[in-house]
């Protein structure tokens, strides 16, 4: 891991030096989640639709170059521009090329996790080019320069105080107005300029449809569209698994994605985009960047499933009480710690790690991906492949030695609780990172086994 990244654990406690706002946040996705599990109970029919979805994906993902290629062919019949990308630097590259080809200076953006991944905004900037990110929530962080810190709520670490000393740095709005009406209006009237003064619109892609070779995408402030349908230049930029095959799938997907999201119903705009229109130029970038190797890997195959809902960020006690940056990856939290090690096992080999393995994210995940089972199942691959570091490796092996030995085993409790009394910095130390901000019961007098050998004629 480099030095400026921090692993998760040391990252993580320093967001939680803030308290009130580690609580706050905390307990704000939690609030999420019960919207989301109200929506879904709202469905008699849920988890058909859940299992429907997987299914749709797993065929889909057994077959992606086939629809890849559907797809290629349907948009190029409707007019549209296809590009292949390798990875994030080749996706950059096609990106600034257009671009290039039309004199584009500032474009507008449209969330999109992909452009994250691929650090597109550094890496047009570097080039002269502008990016403004007009999801209100985007906008913020990126005013802040800091990364969004989850798919779905991109500012969810700030609270509308923060929001009002960066809109007054950078906007010059009133100081210490903490209206989020007033906020947002005055985030409205600079973005507004923003979309009609731009060269280019740049969205995501939600959903891709092989048989039609239109994309879909889901927003709820209409910035997606209000980009495209103000610009001569639209271009579409999406990773490989967010094709799926027919036009009725859509209604499985669309039903699941925002009541898993954030418990609406469905998304305020679902639009969907097919050809450009009269004076138009439409270019869609389809996106590898390791996914066909993540593809080759069976035990996490259907992370590819992922419809980017952020519900297993939502439910999950670690993601919610350590927040969005300590995972240092463009997408964060369950499913994140399982793409990330597929790009780099050195470098993301503690975010499997920083999990309960309590299955939470596996129940809410509307594609049903056995979130949890991957997460265990990547630190058997990473230690194996030597990245679980010198500590981790020795307290398994020792564990490895005592839980296999009965007479060890007794041995070692009896002296645990003894010595967990006397010397506590035994559990917490600095090779115990999980230690902080909890607080170890007090150590039992007895063993189950030595209560049980007393008790059993009872
Ligand atoms: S893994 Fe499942 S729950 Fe998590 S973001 Fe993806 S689709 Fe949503």
């Amino acid at each position: 891991m480099s030095k400026e990244i921090k692993d998760h654990s040391e990252a993580a406690s320093q967001f939680l030096k803030d308290e009130q706002r580690a609580t706050w946040h905390d307990e704000t996705l939690w609030l999420v989640r019960a919207k989301r599990d109200k929506a879904a109970q709202q469905i008699p029919e849920w988890e058909e639709l859940r299992e429907m979805a997987s299914a749709i994906k797993a065929h889909t993902l057994s077959r992606l170059d086939e629809y890849l290629l559907q797809f290629e062919a349907a948009a190029k019949a409707n007019g549209v521009h296809v590009h292949w990308a390798a990875d994030g630097t080749e996706h950059n590259r096609i990106v600034h090329d257009i671009l290039q080809n039309h004199n584009a200076k500032h474009v507008v953006k449209s969330k999109s996790m992909l452009t994250e991944e691929c650090q597109l905004n550094h890496y047009l900037r570097d080039q002269g080019i502008s990016v403004v990110d007009t999801d209100l929530g985007e906008y913020i962080v990126q005013l802040r320069h800091e990364q969004p810190s989850h798919i779905v709520l991109p500012a969810i670490h700030l609270k509308k105080e923060d929001v009002s000393d960066t809109f007054h740095t950078h906007l010059q709005t009133e100081k210490n107005n903490y209206d989020p009406t007033y906020l947002t209006r005055s985030a409205r009237k600079v973005l507004r300029q923003k979309f009609i003064t731009a060269d280019a619109a740049i969205t995501g892609v939600n959903f891709a449809v092989a048989e039609t070779g239109g994309i879909v995408i889901c927003t709820n402030e209409g910035n997606a569209d209000l980009g495209v349908h103000a610009n001569k230049v639209h271009i579409a930029c999406m990773g490989i698994e967010k094709i799926i095959p027919k036009a009725e799938h859509l209604g499985v997907f669309l039903r699941l994605l925002a009541r898993s999201a954030t418990g609406q119903p469905v998304t305020t705009y679902s639009s969907h985009f097919h050809k450009p229109r009269d004076g138009q130029e439409m270019h869609i970038v389809l996106v590898d960047n390791g996914r066909t190797q993540q593809l080759g890997r069976e035990d996490f195959r259907s992370s590819l499933k992922c419809i980017r809902c952020g519900a297993c960020f939502n439910t999950c006690p670690v993601y919610r009480r350590s927040g969005g940056h300590s995972y240092h990856n463009s997408v964060a939290g369950p499913i994140g710690s399982i793409l990330a090690p597929n790009l780099d096992m050195r470098k993301n080999a503690d975010l499997p790690f920083a999990s309960t393995l309590c299955g939470s994210c596996t129940n809410v995940c509307p594609v049903k991906i056995n979130i949890h089972e991957q997460l265990w199942s990547w630190r058997q691959v990473l230690m194996k492949e030597g990245f679980g570091g010198i500590a981790k490796k020795s307290s398994m092996k020792a564990m490895a030695s005592v839980l296999s030995n009965p007479g060890i085993f007794k041995f070692s409790g009896k002296m645990g609780r003894k010595l967990m009394r006397l010397i506590p910095a035994l559990v917490n130390n600095k090779l115990n990172p999980w230690y902080k901000n909890r607080e170890l019961p007090e150590p039992p007098k007895q063993s189950f086994n030595e209560w049980y050998q007393k008790n059993r004629k009872h």
